[in-house]
């Protein structure tokens, strides 16, 4: 595979599916299509019964394949099931449905050395016919595979915008990975947009006062006082990512990770921002406006000098050329 730009969906070998019927689990199976047909009632299609995952494969210099915390992605994705009435796939069933379907598209793994990864579309939804709202008795689980470039590909700090819309309620769907928290919120990112910034960011639904996340990806700010600080709420997806940052600021960079309110209007504190994610890593932020009013941090020419190093450790565990002290990294081949 030759290098990859951007974050575009290109079709590979094969998809993997695998159906819940009868009240357990068929084997599943690799298909070339990337197409298929299911009733006209799905509840997928009618009541937004769908979740995912994502999460990336990355070559290794040696040729094999690496996986990054996979086993988060899987229990994380019987979360999102259980809250949506979906069945849960068993972790392990998870691991291999992914591990196949990487396997199985492995020229499609862009070469070491450019940064670019296979992304991996783990999905459910509620298939059969339904009519009245519930869950659906059917399930489809799939695994859909696309090599990636950068996704946002500009190394440059972003521009943000606040918005007066949300993309959870404070008790809704936020903590879980569901297609319906994008379906109501991708028009806050369209308006941001036109407006000439190149990410939204969601404020608590609560109060909106405080902040919650950056589009598709958790937000974390670096302290005067060298603190890695990041907000909790219920409707914040839990970012693996995320997660992987806070152990390496605390042990590898010795920062003090705090995990609390971060106030709109009293961000002086804060010198370096970022949007973490699977998709975007890490993308920095220079600057965030909110009620025309516009904050600009710092470090908004080009990256902190702290998220270029977590950026650094993460990426170079992810890739194998640092050593994953965590259990983090499924090496197949
Ligand atoms: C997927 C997602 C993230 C990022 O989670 P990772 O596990 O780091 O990929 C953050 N916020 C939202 C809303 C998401 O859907």
């Amino acid at each position: 595979m030759k290098k990859v730009v951007g974050f575009g969906y290109h079709k590979t070998n094969a998809v993997y599916m695998r159906r819940f019927k009868n009240g357990k689990w068929e084997s599943g199976k690799l298909v070339k299509e990337d197409q298929f047909s299911i009733s006209v009632m799905a509840p997928a299609l009618h009541y937004g019964q769908q979740c995912f995952e994502g999460l990336k494969a990355y070559l290794r210099k040696d040729g094999k394949v690496n996986l990054f915390r996979i086993s988060d992605n899987a229990r994380r994705f019987q979360s999102s099931c259980e809250r949506l009435l979906m069945p849960q796939l068993p972790v392990e069933d998870f691991i291999e449905g992914v591990k196949a379907t990487v396997l199985e598209n492995k020229d499609f793994l862009p070469p070491y050395g450019t940064e670019g990864t296979l992304y991996i579309r783990p999905l459910m939804i509620g298939v059969g016919p339904k009519l009245g709202l519930g869950a659906a008795d059917e399930f489809l689980f799939i695994v859909i595979v696309s090599p990636v470039g950068a996704y946002i590909g500009d190394p440059k700090p972003i521009k943000v915008v606040t918005s007066e819309y949300d993309r959870a309620a404070p008790f809704g769907t936020g903590d879980v990975k569901v297609g319906g928290n994008y379906a109501g919120s991708v028009f806050a990112l369209e308006i941001a947009k036109k407006e000439g910034f190149q990410d939204v960011l969601f404020l608590d639904p609560k109060t909106h006062t405080k902040i919650e996340e950056v589009g598709a990806a958790n937000f974390y700010g670096i302290t005067f006082d060298n603190k890695y600080l990041t907000p909790k709420s219920p409707s914040i997806l839990n970012s693996i990512t995320n997660r992987a940052l806070k152990t390496l600021a605390k042990d590898k960079l010795g920062l003090e990770v705090i995990e609390g309110d971060i106030y709109i209007d009293k961000m002086e504190h804060i010198k370096e921002a970022a949007a973490c994610g699977t998709a975007l890593l890490i993308t920095p932020i220079g600057s965030i406006t909110h009620l025309g009013k516009t904050f600009t941090f710092t470090d908004h020419e080009k990256i902190g000098p702290y998220s270029q190093q977590l950026k650094e450790l993460l990426t170079g565990i992810q890739f194998g050329s640092i050593a994953d002290p965590y259990g983090w990294i499924t090496t197949i081949n």
